[in-house]
């Protein structure tokens, strides 16, 4: 399958998928004015030029129809099977994961992910939904633009990346770059777009050279072709030569395609010994590829007019790994065996040999998470948690069994002890029920409630266990211990009117509100009594020495209730 117009014609699955697609998204559009489907036709494009099955074509092209469609996930079950049903849910999931910027969520959103990730396919539908996203970004408003560019560079790129995706994780960063630096964005098309033309003729007028030479040896030229690098990866090179744009060698590299291994290492030398190489610039990813998996050369020489130009050389297979990384790889295997995807991806995984297990674990080294979380990163990720979503698409993460009472705790210890009831996928649900990957749990709080006793019975994290017996304890101790509220003065004091009034305006001098006020005249020293609001012991001493100082009043004591 080159495109979807032939898979259209090849596969009854993908026909179907997208009659059932296009009702589904019948007179939806795009920001942009286009039809919905057409998002969904472009999803289908890049997961069939990335060489994926029928399947993952079928899901690309529904990747939407469960969200946003009256279309639900067993319509999907039954008219395209199990596999395309797990695929669009795992991207629909995927879809509820939102990046807001903290630092230490990255992380959980990166972990959520790669949970989902037990089927990689999932990951792919979800790159090739972005990477449409991202080229239709413009119509999108700008305050959404930039949280998307960011989510983009931070999560889809990274990921693409560690897949050995280059040419589609550069996409991705290039298409972001200017959403998120306007500024540099601008600055480089002022001054670096000439250069990039005056490198590129550069490099048509070098290229003939080398495989004239080449040929000259008898080598093989399977293609030799040039490539500008990215405004992104510019620009961050930038940054470490202090702008300096003649410290850029790779501005555009010259790459050559040669049939084996060895061809490579020949042709280097011959490439050398013509235009002599700038020393330490050698790097032999063949022998040392890259941690995610790239093969290659890379020689800066010293070309005609002495001018510093990069060459890459590689062989055809390398550059498409170096292309489309773990898509490659799923491509060869298709094409080589007869073996169908899903025991392919059984026995590989046991083997445990294949390219982005591997490269998941050279991810799996990156994070700073506990030993638990890196125990539990096996093919079978997280078994033992729950990667729940807060709705505004938070990742909390918890062990398997876990309640909305943990999920509470673990957003907030005062979420936790306020929780009176929770909504689980907008359903309300009680306390106790057990939590599922993927789940959207809306906690529902009440002011001024305490946690029950009887959640001890079915929480399952420790940090929600600690925080209920300390509320629990907490609120036992303030039922003994009364906190005073109320503070009252009792005044022994000579006849005379007008005293009350000046003890009245002590006190609303320091602006207290007087509770009440009474007076009981029976006596020879009348006594009045004065109720506020109980006071910070000093405070107390302060206006009592106040209200003794006044003439007329001969005692002063007071008492809290
Ligand atoms: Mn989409």
């Amino acid at each position: 399958m080159k495109n979807l117009n032939e898979a259209l014609k090849k596969s009854d699955l993908i026909k179907k998928a997208y009659d059932f697609g296009k009702e589904a998204h019948r007179g939806q559009k795009r920001k942009n004015g286009e039809p919905y489907f057409n998002h969904c036709i472009a999803a289908a494009e890049s997961v069939i030029e990335w060489g994926l099955d029928e399947q993952t074509a079928a899901a690309a092209l529904l990747h939407d129809a469960v969200e946003d469609t009256d279309r639900t996930l067993d319509d999907i079950r039954k008219n395209f099977g199990d596999d395309v049903a797990f695929l669009v849910d795992g991207v629909t999931k995927v879809g509820k994961v939102k990046y807001r910027g903290i630092e230490a969520k990255v992380e959980n959103l990166r972990k959520f992910i790669l949970y989902l990730s037990k089927d990689i396919r999932v990951i792919l539908v979800k790159l090739a939904d972005r990477l449409h996203n991202m080229r239709t970004l413009y119509a999108v408003h700008p305050q959404k633009q930039k949280r998307i560019a960011l989510e983009t560079t931070e999560i889809y790129a990274p990921l693409a990346y560690r897949l050995g995706m280059q040419k589609l994780s550069g996409e991705l960063e290039d298409l972001a770059f200017p959403y998120i630096y306007p500024q540099e964005y601008k600055w480089l098309m002022t001054n670096i777009r000439g250069r990039y033309e005056e490198r590129e003729k550069y490099s048509q007028k070098f290229k003939p050279l080398i495989e004239k030479v080449l040929q000259e040896n008898d080598m093989d030229i399977i293609g030799i072709d040039s490539r500008a690098k990215r405004y992104s990866s510019l620009y961050k090179k930038l940054l470490r030569y202090d702008m300096n744009i003649d410290h850029i060698y790779d501005l555009v590299a010259i790459r050559a395609l040669v049939p084996s291994i060895e061809d490579c290492y020949a042709a280097m030398g011959i490439i050398h010994k013509n235009w002599p190489p700038v020393p330490g610039r050698i790097k032999d990813y063949i022998a040392l590829p890259k941690p995610n998996g790239y093969r290659s050369l890379h020689t800066v020489v010293f070309g005609p007019d002495e001018k510093l130009t990069e060459i890459q050389i590689r062989t055809p297979q390398m550059h498409d790994e170096a292309e489309n990384g773990i898509a490659a790889h799923f491509a060869y295997q298709r094409t080589k065996g007869t073996k169908n995807y899903i025991e392919r991806r059984v026995s590989l995984a046991n083997k445990k040999e294949l390219m982005w297990i591997k490269q998941l674990k050279n991810w799996q080294n990156e994070f700073t998470g506990t030993e638990e979380f890196l125990q539990s990163l096996k093919i079978d990720f997280f078994k033992d948690r729950i990667l729940a979503l807060t709705p505004k698409g938070e990742v909390i993460d918890l062990p398997a069994g876990a309640t909305p009472v943990d999920f509470a705790y673990q957003i907030h210890s005062q979420v936790g002890n306020r929780c009176v009831g929770a909504k689980i996928n907008n359903r309300i649900t009680p306390l106790d029920s057990k939590l599922q990957s993927g789940d959207v749990v809306e906690i529902i709080v009440q002011k001024n409630k305490n946690p029950s006793a009887s959640w001890l019975n079915f929480v399952k994290t420790s940090h929600a266990r600690n925080h209920i017996k300390i509320a629990i304890k907490n609120n036992k101790t303030s039922l003994i211990k009364k906190v005073p509220q109320k503070l009252e003065f009792k005044l022994t004091v000579e006849n005379g009117i007008g005293l009350l009034r000046n003890i009245t305006q002590v006190i609303s001098r320091s602006h207290i509100d007087i509770k009440s006020v009474n007076t009981q005249e029976n006596s020879k020293s009348p006594i009045v009594r004065l109720v506020i609001n109980a006071l910070p012991k000093n405070k107390t001493e302060k206006l009592s020495t106040k209200l003794k100082n006044l003439k007329g009043v001969k005692e002063v004591s007071y008492r809290s209730f």
